[in-house]
Formats: structure tokens, sequence, C-alpha cells
């Protein structure tokens, strides 16, 4: 039978736009169909206009060391508004280019809805497409607990499209993004409180970077609060929110920002006219090509839930488009050793495993650790301090993981995943010759192990 295409993707953000792209200049004929905004969630409303916010952040901290380094500046003025709408434009641009992108990659562009009407058959707009393959690359949503009053809490959606700064934010959350938002709100001149359910915010990373974070953010004055959860919310008579805490105890605001994870969107997406299986936790299961339970569908990205990172989604993009049309290529993701940042303020860098992610799979560690106060801050009179941290396995000497909190760690813990990839040991990274004078040299430079 003809179909109309080959691949019809639905999504173009990371994963969609990719796979979109690769399939095309495999010679496939490709729609995809978008029903909110060219780039997804990573650039309308995630990692680009996140990190343009973190660097907006950072500025105060520009400002606040310059005295140190011989500048005198007069009393400066933030104005969210030439932020917000300097941001809007940018992200306006990247749109354009993902359209140019698609388009000039010869992929059939559908702006709307898309709807599954069977095994090879979307629906957008009342029209019908048959399809080959379908690739559902639609990504997550922010998922808020139903407690009274949620729909007076913001997520960070809406937090991009702020009309103002506002004055006292509660945080609640304890994920990238809470930390993230919490730092960015904290960097701009807000009264910022972060509430986190758990002991210790960051599960999942390494334990030295969670406690180091912590106490750096609370030298910042940021009101951090662990053990604890928000019950109701309440509006008051002046405007403000007010949070009844599970302890009972009460807290105003006027934002109240949740960052308690993401589901994913399969909203009216009909996949019951399908055979598309979803796991225990409610994301599409895909074997390992990302193949779903019905033969002719795809997924991969968010809407998977393995790992939800944009180059993540895009590696996992180009793998769909190698397998279904260019299978001599094809190459499997690799899920092992993959560095991911923390764009908080300090920000982390990790890549590998934590400690106790090593000494849970029975590796004998050695653990290097280096706590330092940045020569950058030596003229000033900021006191925070950089970690550095390398967990080695003690028999065969490779590095296992490299922790980082402290300015540009995204940066400098992109190169180190290449050296884990190699399988780099301790040894060869003692005998790499360090780049003086920066923070980055520290990691070839820590000689006895303080476990
Ligand atoms: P998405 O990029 O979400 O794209 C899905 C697309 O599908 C969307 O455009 C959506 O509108 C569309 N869609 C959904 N349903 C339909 C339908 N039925 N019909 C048509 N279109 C549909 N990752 C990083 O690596 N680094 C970061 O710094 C980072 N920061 C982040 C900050 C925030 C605030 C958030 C929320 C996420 C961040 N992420 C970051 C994660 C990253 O954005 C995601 O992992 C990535 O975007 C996932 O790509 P995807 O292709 O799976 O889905
Ligand atoms: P995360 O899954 O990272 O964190 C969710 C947080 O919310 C956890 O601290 C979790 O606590 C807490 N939580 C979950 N449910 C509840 C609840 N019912 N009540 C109170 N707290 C709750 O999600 P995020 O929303 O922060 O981000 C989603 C994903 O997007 C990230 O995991 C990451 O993959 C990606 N991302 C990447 C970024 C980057 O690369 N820099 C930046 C932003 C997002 P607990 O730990 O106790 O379960």
């Amino acid at each position: 039978m003809a179909y109309d295409f080959d691949l019809f993707v639905i999504g173009a953000g990371s994963g969609g736009v990719r796979a979109a792209r690769f399939a095309a200049g495999f010679g496939a004929k490709v729609a995809v169909a978008e029903s909110r905004y060219l780039g997804g969630t990573c650039v309308n409303v995630g990692c680009v206009p996140k990190k343009l916010l973190v660097y907006g952040a950072h500025v105060a901290d520009e400002v606040e060391q310059a005295s140190g380094y011989g500048w005198t500046l007069e009393e400066g003025h933030f104005d969210w508004g030439t932020l917000i709408a300097n941001k809007n434009r940018e992200i306006e641009r990247l749109n354009g280019i993902y359209r140019n992108l698609l388009v000039n990659s010869g992929v059939t562009l559908l702006q709307g809805h898309a709807r599954i009407t069977g095994a090879h058959e979307v629906e957008v707009d009342g029209r019908r497409y048959s399809a080959a393959n379908i690739l559902i690359a639609t990504g997550g949503w922010p998922h808020v607990p139903d407690i009274p009053g949620k729909e007076l809490a913001i997520t960070s959606n809406e937090a991009f499209y702020l009309k103002e700064l506002p004055r006292r934010v509660l945080v609640v959350g304890g994920g990238y993004i809470a930390v993230e938002f919490a730092g960015i709100f904290q960097g701009l001149g807000a009264d910022t409180s972060l509430l986190y359910r758990g002991d210790l915010f960051l599960r999942g990373f390494d334990g030295s970077v969670r406690t180091h974070l912590k106490e750096e953010l609370e030298k910042r004055g940021m009101d951090l609060q662990f053990n604890t959860d928000i019950q109701r919310i309440d509006q008051q008579a002046d405007g403000s929110l007010k949070a009844t805490l599970k302890d009972g105890s009460e807290r105003v605001a006027d934002c109240i920002f949740y960052a308690t994870g993401r589901r994913p969107m399969l909203d009216d997406l009909g996949l019951e006219t399908t055979g598309v299986e979803l796991d225990e936790r409610g994301y599409i299961r895909v074997d390992d090509h990302y193949r779903t339970t019905e033969a002719s569908i795809f997924a991969l990205g968010d809407v998977i839930g393995r790992v939800q990172l944009t180059p993540v989604a895009l590696a996992e993009g180009m793998a769909v488009a190698r397998h279904l049309f260019k299978p001599e290529q094809y190459r499997a993701v690799d899920y092992q050793n993959i560095p991911t940042a923390v764009f908080s303020q300090p920000p982390i860098g990790t890549v590998g495993l934590t400690e106790e992610q090593a000494l849970q799979a029975g590796h004998k560690v050695q653990i290097f650790e280096s706590r330092f106060r940045a020569m950058k801050l030596t003229l000033t009179d900021v006191q925070e301090k950089t970690l550095m941290k390398l967990v080695v396995d003690a028999d065969t000497d490779k590095v296992l993981g490299c922790h980082m909190v402290g300015p540009d760690a995204g940066e400098i813990i992109q190169g180190l995943g290449v050296a884990l990839k190699a399988g780099a040991t301790k040894q060869q990274f003692d005998e790499t010759i360090g780049v003086h004078p920066t923070a980055a040299e520290e990691f070839v430079t820590m000689r006895t192990a303080i476990r």
C-alpha cells in the first residue's frame, strides 16, 4: 500500500525535529505536526530561555565582584520586562530557524494538534494522513500535585512569561527546575524560599554535591526548607498567596512556583486506537529501537521517560532515523556516562557514577575531593567555594565519576565526559597537563585520596 508519508512525526521538539531532518536527509518522505511551538520545550519554555534568565541573574554576581577589581558602578536597576522581551525576541528568531531547518530539508510541516486514528493514520485539523511509520515525540508537561488552590500556583511554563518579577517567591520541589529557578528568582532580586519534601534536594546527585550546593545557597541568603510540603494555597484579599504547610505553619508569597516533575504529554493523542502500551510509570513503552508495542509506531524523548535531557532526545531521534532509513549507519544510544549540568548558582556539572552509586554497584572506591575559593574571587569579599570530586575504582584505577559545583561547571564537565567515555584512568588524569591558571586544572591535580 502507498502511504502519504514514510514517517509522520508528532511534535517538533528536540527529538522530533532531529528525527525528521535526518530521515528526510536519508531520502524519506517526512511530515511533522506541531501544535504549539517549533523547537518544543527546550527552545520555548526550557533549556534556552532558562539559560538566558540564568545569565541575567549572574549579572548580579559580576556587579557584586566589580568593586574588588576597581570598578565603581552606579546603582543599577534591573527591569524584568526588558529581559523577558529580549528573551522572547531570541526565541522567535530560533522558531524561524527551526522552521527553515525543517522546510529546507524537505519535511512537510503541519501546524496543529495531531491525533493518531490507527496504526498508520494521523489526523491534523480534520485531515487524515497515512504513514508507513509514526513517531511520537510529544515531550512532557509540568505535573503539579493535586492540592486545594493548585490553580493559584505557576510552573516553568508560566514563569517565562510573568508580567513582573515577583517580590516573594516560594519554589516547591527539589529537582533540576526547582533549583535552577530558585537561583534565577533569587539572583534577580526576589526574596526566595525553596521547599522540598525530602531531607536534601537533588536526590540522585552525589552526596557531596548536594551538601555543598545547600551550603552555598544558604551563604547567598536563600531560604531552604527541607522535610516540608504545601497542603493548600489560598489567595488573600491583597492578592498575595498564603501557603499552609503540612505542619500547619503558614507562608505568604506573591508567587508559588511548582517544579515537582513532568508527566508524558499524551493528551488527546488517540493511543486507544492503537496497540501502544504505557509502562508502569505512565510513559510510552518502547524496545531498544524505540518501537512501541504497535509495530509501525515509534516514540522517543521525554514521552518515553528514560533520560529527560535535550541531547538525549537528539541522540534518540538520530537513532530512529538511522534505524528506519539508514540502517548501515545505525548506532545505539549510549546511556552510560551522560554528562549533565544543573544551572543553579553556583552551577553543578556531573558525569558518571556518584560515590553512592559506585558503592552500591560493588566498586571499591577511592574518593578525591577538592574545595577551594576560585581565583576570581580572591580580590573580592565573596566567600563562595568550588567543589571538585573524582570517584575512582580502586581496583582498576578507572575514573567512575566526576562532579563539580562552581562557576562554569557545565562547560568543564563536557570535556570530562569524553574522558570517561574513553575509559580514562586516574593515572591518565594525573598525567594530563593542567591549563594554568584555571579552576578546571584541579581535576588533574588531585593527588591524595580523602577516602
Ligand atoms: P519536547 O521538546 O517537549 O517537544 C515536544 C513537542 O511536541 C512540543 O513542541 C509539543 O508542543 C508537541 N506536541 C505535543 N503533543 C502534540 C500533538 N498531539 N500534536 C502536535 N504536537 C504535539 N534539558 C537539557 O538538556 N538541558 C537543560 O538545560 C534543560 N532545561 C530545561 C528547563 C526546563 C524549564 C524544562 C521544562 C526542561 C528542560 N530540559 C533541559 C529538558 C528538555 O527540554 C527536554 O528533555 C526536551 O525538550 C525533550 O525533547 P522532546 O523532543 O522529547 O520533547
Ligand atoms: P525532577 O524529576 O528533576 O524533580 C522533581 C522534584 O519534585 C523532586 O525533587 C521530587 O522529589 C519533587 N516532587 C515530585 N512529586 C512531588 C510532590 N507530589 N510533592 C512534592 N514534591 C514532589 O523534575 P523537574 O520538574 O525539576 O524537571 C524535569 C526534568 O527535566 C528533569 O528531571 C531533567 O531531566 C529535565 N531538566 C533538565 C535540566 C538541565 O539539564 N539543566 C533543567 C531542567 C529540567 P523527590 O526527589 O523526593 O521525588
